[in-house]
């Protein structure tokens, strides 16, 4: 890693990974705040028992 701050842990569906800064770098989860939205988003599309692709 070439980067010197901590970099968000995030693996896209193609395999790369996320080269944004994370949050927390002392954190438990490395995670950028788009990711975390992001993740925010698949939480609560589980919890309501819809597919994330079906709305947009
Ligand atoms: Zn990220």
């Amino acid at each position: 890693m070439s980067a010197n701050y901590t970099q968000c842990r995030y693996l896209r569906r193609n395999g790369e990974q996320c080269t944004a800064e994370a949050l927390d770098p002392s954190a438990d989860i490395l995670i950028c705040s788009k990711h975390a939205a992001r993740t925010m988003q698949l939480i609560r599309a589980a919890a309501t028992g819809q597919k994330q692709s079906s709305r947009r």
